[in-house]
């Protein structure tokens, strides 16, 4: 199958960043791009440069830092904002600024109080004036999903013709679900065939629990770049999950053709570096990155598993910088204990080990924690 290769656009540090109780530090922010480099991002979105003084510097150390991905600041519409923003971009080896005006009747009329034509206007104006000042612009039209189709083709044709390179229409809200995210990038894209000439992204969040599946659809509808933040962390419920995109991505490669620039191997390391400079602990049962996620307590699946991996495990954890653990609980199996007992250098007998694996399940129904040590100690005194 052809395969086609889209941006990842990583927002950790300005939409993840903007979860509760998050303040990172400029040089956290900078060790965090690094990171994000290694990692194999092609935007690092660094904060909203007119925020705060401190998002500003955050904005300009991870500029000074950043060797390869292009670096990203959000701004409104205001010439204030875009000034800071390409002011605390000038180190960056290639810099964009992000401007975002909302396009929703809602957004509109309740929060901006301002007219279609008056949004259209100043989306214009802003993208044009930025262009002059970065290397590339991007437009987002916020809460894309709950505008008008059409209204948002004619922005999307306004901010190209000023010299916008990227168009997101995000899903500001979590609001949509995959068929209808899919049909309104057909339906913009049909209405306004200019953004055939611009990267189109994705941005999505999960109220419902749909960013990553919004994502994908995105994807499949024909994206060229996803946003997204790593452990999934940002406004409310979140962001989509960078681990989780880009490992659906690749092990369904066979279904979706699409590819990343992401190196695996630094997604574990990658979840790590965040959970603690944010101190968001990423939950156990979190997919790709949680301390479960490739953790097998049930004895019909590790015996399989000790049979072959690929019974009970779609992905190689090796892969990702993680192991497989098979933790030993009430629901174990006598052949996955008997492997433990061997790798905690436990020589048993085949009597003892029967006794033992009984002791060990009877123990372990009351929910206590065996030590298997205690437990040989146990049987062999016997
Ligand atoms: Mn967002």
């Amino acid at each position: 199958m052809s395969s086609r290769r889209i941006q990842i656009f990583d927002t950790t540090l300005r939409d993840g960043e903007q979860s509760p109780g998050i303040a990172l530090r400029p040089e956290e922010k900078a060790e965090v791009a690094e990171q994000l480099e290694r990692l194999g991002v092609d935007v690092i979105e660094a904060g909203f440069a007119a925020a705060s003084p401190g998002d500003f510097e955050g904005v300009r150390a991870v500029a000074a830092v950043a060797r390869r991905a292009t670096i990203a600041t959000l701004c409104r519409t205001r010439r204030e904002d875009l000034d800071a923003g390409a002011d605390a971009l000038r180190e960056a080896r290639r810099s964009r600024i992000h401007i975002f005006l909302a396009t929703s009747p809602i957004h509109m009329q309740k929060k901006l109080r301002l007219t279609p034509d008056e949004v259209v206007a100043q989306a214009a104006w802003a993208v044009a004036y930025a262009r002059a000042r970065v290397d590339e612009v991007e437009f987002s039209c916020e809460d894309a999903t709950r505008s008008d189709p059409s209204f948002v083709a004619r922005v999307c044709r306004e901010v190209i013709a000023a010299g916008a390179d990227v168009v997101n229409l995000p899903d500001t809200v979590g609001f949509a679900l995959p068929n209808e995210y899919s049909w309104f990038f057909g339906e913009v894209g049909r209405l306004c065939p200019e953004l055939e000439s611009v990267t189109v992204s994705a941005h999505c969040h999960d109220d419902l629990g749909l960013a990553v599946a919004n994502s994908l659809a995105a994807v499949e509808a024909g994206v060229g770049q996803v946003e997204c933040t790593v452990n999934g962390i940002g406004e409310r419920a979140g962001n989509a999950a960078l681990e989780e995109i880009v490992m659906a991505l690749r092990v369904r490669h066979d279904s979706l053709g699409v590819e990343t620039g992401i190196d695996p191997a630094e997604i574990g390391p990658s979840s790590a570096l965040v959970a603690r400079l944010t101190g968001y602990d990423v939950p156990p049962n979190k997919a790709i990155v949680g301390a479960n996620a490739f953790a097998h307590e049930a004895g019909i699946h590790q015996d399989g598993l000790l049979k072959d991996t690929a019974t009970y495990q779609i992905i190689e954890p090796k892969e990702l910088g993680l192991a497989m653990t098979l933790p030993l609980g009430k629901h174990s199996g006598r052949h996955a204990f008997a492997r433990a007992c061997t790798e905690a250098g436990l020589q048993l007998d085949e009597k003892l080990l029967t006794q033992a694996f009984m002791r060990f399940k009877a123990l372990a129904d009351t929910g206590q924690h065996v030590s298997l040590n205690q437990l040989f100690v146990e049987v062999t005194a016997a």
